[in-house]
């Protein structure tokens, strides 16, 4: 009476082997077992045999349980678990991403950025930073509001996103600057790599207004010796600012590399612009 249609006749089959070979085992721990209500509806049960003999004769007493109630709060507490889980990695997502570009944001960058001077410590290999500010960004709010100024970054954002390597470290710094920082490029090839971006974010459509940004650029020589990682990551961020202080100053839309400034404070450099591949 107690067996749903749906599982009658291989419970007819499990019964039969039952009576061959008798013990008590408890059944419904691992498996969903249901039973069947009057009016045709099934609840979740756990169900214990216990084979006996009375009398000569074989028994099976065999106890249904209702765990309506239990599963109720298992399926709860596993529902609950997945919803923690997920503001988890949510929270995680906000920690270490800007809200309004998905970019990583600063504190994401600085740990990221490490890790890769530490690469480049451990392969010889250079370590490049690429300081990026949009260039007379305070006319695009004035003039068009700040809703069109929070487009813009979005837009600029992406293109650097798309432009740059897989492997690139993409941020943004914090109000209109964003920074890279890529493994394993020597001075020219920094060079080429900043222009294409410079280039890519010249030529952004659908905004109202034209879009250049500056950009300033840091490399850091494969070094003999381990040095501390904050204070590398600084200088080169306080290199790369420099450069990038030395574009605005020449104009804009365009790129320097600190060692273009490096001892002859911020000279007049020959046109930085490259032709990009
Ligand atoms: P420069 O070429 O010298 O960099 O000039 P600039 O106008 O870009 O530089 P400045 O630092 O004077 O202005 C930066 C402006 O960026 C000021 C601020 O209103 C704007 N800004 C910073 N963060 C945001 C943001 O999240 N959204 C918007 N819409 N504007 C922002
Ligand atoms: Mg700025
Ligand atoms: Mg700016």
């Amino acid at each position: 009476m107690l067996i749903p249609p749906r599982f009658a006749a291989s419970h007819a089959d499990h019964r039969a082997r039952y009576m061959h070979e008798m013990d008590s085992r408890r059944m419904g721990a691992d498996a969903d077992l249901f039973a069947l209500q009057k009016n045709g509806s099934e609840f979740p049960v756990d169900i214990m045999l216990s084979p006996m003999i009375l009398h000569g004769t074989h028994f099976v007493l065999c106890v249904v349980r209702d765990i309506t109630e239990r599963k109720a709060a298992q399926d709860e507490r596993e529902r609950q678990t997945a919803e923690l889980r997920r503001l988890h990695a949510e929270l995680e997502l906000l920690a270490n991403h800007d809200g309004l570009t998905g970019l990583y944001n600063w504190r994401a960058f600085y740990e990221h950025a490490g890790q890769m001077l530490r690469t480049a410590h451990r392969r010889h290999e250079t370590a490049t930073l690429l300081m990026l500010d949009l260039d007379h960004f305070k006319r695009v709010n004035d003039r068009f509001g700040h809703a069109e100024g929070d487009r813009v970054l979005q837009a600029v954002a992406a293109t650097l996103k798309a432009t740059a390597r897989e492997n690139d470290i993409v941020a943004r710094h914090g109000g209109e600057e964003f920074v890279v920082a890529a493994l394993g490029l020597d001075e020219a090839e920094s060079l080429v790599v900043a222009e294409r971006l410079r280039a890519a974010v010249e030529t952004i459509e659908n905004m109202k207004t034209r879009i250049t940004i500056s950009i300033g650029i840091a490399t850091l020589a494969p070094q003999p010796e381990k040095r501390e990682t904050p204070r590398l990551l600084a200088e080169l961020l306080d290199h790369a600012d420099q450069a990038l202080y030395a574009a605005k100053k020449h104009g804009r839309n365009r790129v320097f590399h600190f060692s273009h400034i490096a001892g002859h404070a911020a000279e007049p450099q020959a046109n930085t612009t490259i032709a990009s591949s």
